[in-house]
């Protein structure tokens, strides 16, 4: 498995709109617009930083994944995102060395990557998506 780098990290927010002042006026990140992901329940926002980016998330549904995850912790860092060459191959080589995944295979998120979510159980607590950009 190749880790190519950390692709984003996904922070949960109430709002969009209202969240991403800090990053913009602030922090003088560019805000190139928001995609909702229907099957997700989740509207997403890239803010490029160097080979990174920060991801805001908001929830469109109130049982939807952000929702509950703000329900439970408030705002602040969801998930932590790398960026591997062959998700595929990522997925069934961490399978074989007993990690817990939540996704068995890749689906699609924002920006048409190919994203999968592993178990917090086998990370030390930490959400990670292993994600695919062509
Ligand atoms: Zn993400």
């Amino acid at each position: 498995m190749k880790i190519l780098k950390i692709d984003h990290l996904g922070i949960a927010v109430k709002s969009i709109d209202a969240g991403k002042n800090f990053w913009t006026d602030a922090l003088g990140l560019s805000y190139e617009g928001s995609e909702t992901v229907v099957e997700q329940k989740v509207t997403t926002a890239f803010f490029p930083v160097g080979e990174s980016e920060v991801e805001l998330l908001e929830s469109t549904a109130p049982d939807g994944p952000i929702a509950r995850y703000l329900d439970k912790k408030g705002e602040g860092i969801q998930h932590v995102a790398f960026r591997v060459e062959n998700i595929e191959a990522a997925l069934s080589e961490l399978k074989e060395k007993g990690i817990r995944l939540i996704d068995e295979q890749p689906r699609i998120g924002a920006g048409g990557a190919k994203i999968a979510f592993l178990h917090p159980k086998s990370t030390n607590g930490v959400l990670v998506e292993l994600c695919q950009r062509d």
